[in-house]
């Protein structure tokens, strides 16, 4: 008997792989990949083991609402009357302000529509924001006003045509494996590769210069690389002169960051840097690839206008080949941007100062003008200015930085109600859960992160009762009286087309004969995988100077990231045996010197202390890391590091220091 195979698109990374799903029996029981690029007939460990937690038993079945310190079964219709009586009461007690809506990566852009609509238009308030405000905001800050937009300029193929590809601040063999197969073919058609990491990753290992930066000075490194392209007289002067404006307002700045300053801040030999320099400066078509490791500071809007800075004073910008590459953690997390999950913008970053009275006449109802929160000072406000708050697939207890704090906070909130496929940490402190389908059980599209809009299609069904979450909002805005005629996740992308230029063009009918990168203004339009070919939208491109700040001094730096095996909170490849099996517990990397002065070995356990919180976890010793240097994953809840993470926030982007902490270390024993 032939199986099903429906043609989809991965749940976990924003590099969007597109694969299909093998269904027998309303099972999923096998992944394939698709043959289409960026996965061309490949996928990561992941990837292949993506059904192991679609059938799993402990998914969320039905509806339920908190009885004392129980959660009970109820059916849709009482859950969602209790939901819209209980923000009605809010908002009539405490106003509007006092209600938020926190969207999800995971989500669909027609799902985060409309969970912005309803927030919006239901809700009457500005208080939205998406998990991009805890990995990407300072991309979205630092690449939107310099250049015009906040998202990757280049799609991922185009890394064949570099020939020197700088990745900073990412692993990208284990967090982004279809963009790092690029890089790799790439390097076998003759590109140099330049990795600055504080670890020894993989891909470390094989490139052609590797820095070695103490965590947190990527901006002494930076600028001190473009002193060295300016001095020796590798800048694009025709493009600084015709394309950009600023540049010589940071050039003498730039003159403070010799090589020489720069190694005694990042601990990189003043050669190597000079050598970094020479090669991305001389390079015909240079690209720089960043994530996580560039966004989670309380500098990381700094971090990201310093990569700007040097790709506009070379003129790596607008051609194949060149560009900055922001990776984007979460499949969606692009998506969930552009449709307006953010408190200052509608979809197709139309600001809400600006744009309130076209949405107003589309929605046919009086919008806010209140400023938003973002979701840090969502939650610095709960139980004070915001009482009533609605998560969608998100487990902010365990993933937000200082968790006792979110805790508290979370605890505090008159009315939570949160939805997911699995209970979290934080489903347990809701009010009411919302059970949802998950990626195979539903229709929509999602945007990856090179903007390419592409189809997620239904294999089989959700379990039990779960409903697609556009469901779910659309009945709401229902009870609440805002439009919501929707047949379809394919009506609610004609309303979003309607509404947003860069989107204008998407429909789910043309989607089907592949993926788009927006933007896609019309109909006609084929989409545009490569931005600023012929000029930026803001007119000129800007440079702005940014300096080093200066650093905490405890003993030990902790670094913050990732395994290949788990994504984000683990609740979804936790119950992937396989991988649970891989990486079943949290460690801490610790180079064998730091180690051995302190009398530890492989697997004794240690207690991390910070100003916010202990934990405790098994070391495992490695030259990956360097003497003073940690790293620990944050997927465990039984070693949860956010409890050591501070509150400390980006100015501009609002995003929190995630990525790296001060900590003291002791043995457990001791
Ligand atoms: S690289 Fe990312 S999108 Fe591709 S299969 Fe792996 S997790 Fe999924």
């Amino acid at each position: 008997m032939a199986l099903d195979a429906i043609e989809t698109t991965c749940v976990y990374c924003g590099c969007g792989c597109g694969l299909y799903l093998h269904v027998e029996d309303n099972r999923i029981i096998a992944v394939t990949p698709s043959m289409k690029p960026p996965a061309s007939g490949r996928l990561c460990a992941k990837g292949w083991l993506l059904h192991g937690f679609v059938n799993h038993p402990e998914r969320l079945r039905e509806p339920l609402i908190r009885r004392g310190d129980r959660h009970v079964p109820t059916s849709w219709s009482e859950a969602l009357s209790f939901i819209a009586r209980s923000f009605d009461e809010i908002k009539r007690d405490s106003g509007p302000d006092a209600l938020a809506v926190l969207t999800s990566a995971k989500a669909t852009n027609e799902e985060n529509y409309l969970l912005m609509k309803l927030c919006r238009a239901a809700l009457g308030s500005n208080n939205i924001d998406n998990v991009a405000r805890l990995c990407h905001a300072p991309t979205l800050f630092a690449l939107g006003s310099s250049l015009g937009s906040g998202s990757m300029t280049n799609p991922i193929e185009s890394l064949l045509h570099s020939d020197v590809i700088m990745i900073i601040g990412s692993n990208t063999t284990e967090q982004h494996p279809a963009v790092a197969l690029h890089v790799m073919e790439a390097r076998r058609k003759g590109a140099r590769i330049i990795v600055v990491d504080p670890r020894i990753t993989q891909m470390a290992e094989i490139a052609d210069l590797h820095l070695q930066l103490r965590p947190g000075t990527d901006i002494a490194l930076l600028n001190a690389i473009l002193n060295i392209v300016i001095q020796e007289g590798m800048i694009d002067e025709e493009f600084i002169r015709s394309r950009t404006e600023g540049f010589d307002d940071i050039r003498d700045h730039l003159a403070e960051y010799s090589p020489e300053v720069a190694e005694r801040i990042c601990g990189v030999p003043a050669e190597l840097i000079h050598d970094a320099a020479v090669m991305y400066g001389g390079a015909e078509a240079a690209a720089i690839v960043y994530a996580m490791g560039i966004t989670q500071h309380a500098y990381g809007t700094d971090n990201v206008q310093a990569i700007v800075n040097l790709a506009l004073a070379t003129g790596n910008l607008g051609r194949d080949g060149s560009g900055i590459y922001p990776l984007r953690g979460h499949q969606n997390v692009q998506g969930a941007c552009d449709m307006g999950a953010l408190p200052d913008y509608y979809t197709g970053y139309q600001r809400v100062s600006e744009f309130r009275e076209k949405f107003e006449d589309a929605w046919k109802v009086e919008l806010p003008a209140s400023r938003g929160r973002t979701a840090i000072e969502i939650m610095s406000s709960a139980g004070s200015e915001i009482r009533g708050l609605y998560i969608s697939g998100e487990n902010p207890a365990l993933s937000y930085p200082d968790s006792s704090r979110i805790r508290g906070a979370l605890e505090s909130l008159d009315l939570l109600v949160v939805s997911d496929i699995f209970p979290t940490e934080t489903t347990r402190m809701a009010d009411v859960i919302l059970p949802v389908a998950s990626f195979a059980e539903k229709y929509g599209t999602v945007t990856s992160t090179e903007r390419r809009v592409q189809l997620i299609r239904k294999a089989i069904d959700p379990p039990g009762s779960a409903l697609p979450e556009w469901v779910v909002a659309a009945r709401l805005l229902e009870i609440f009286g805002v439009s919501s005629d929707y047949n379809s996740p394919a009506d609610v992308m004609k309303e979003i087309a309607a509404l947003t230029p860069s989107y204008g063009g998407i429909s789910h009918e043309r989607l089907e004969r592949g993926g788009i990168h927006w933007p896609c203004p019309t109909q006609e339009h084929r989409g545009t995988p490569v931005l600023y070919r012929d000029g930026f939208p803001r007119g000129r491109a800007v440079f702005r100077h940014v300096d080093q700040r200066s650093l905490d001094d405890e003993r030990f730096t902790l670094i913050i990231g990732r395994s290949q095996y788990h994504f984000h909170t683990g609740s979804m490849t936790r119950r992937v045996c396989i991988l649970e099996r891989e990486v079943p517990e949290a460690f801490v990397d610790m180079n064998p010197k730091d180690a051995a002065a302190l009398g530890i070995r492989n697997g004794t356990g240690l207690i991390l202390e910070s100003e916010s919180g202990t934990i405790r976890a098994r070391a495992r010793l490695s030259d990956n890391v360097r003497e003073g240097v940690l790293f620990m994953p944050f997927h465990f809840r039984e070693s949860p590091v956010n409890l050591l993470t501070k509150w400390q926030l980006d100015q501009f982007s609002k995003i929190p220091a995630l990525k790296i902490v001060s900590v003291r270390v002791r043995r457990e024993d001791a």
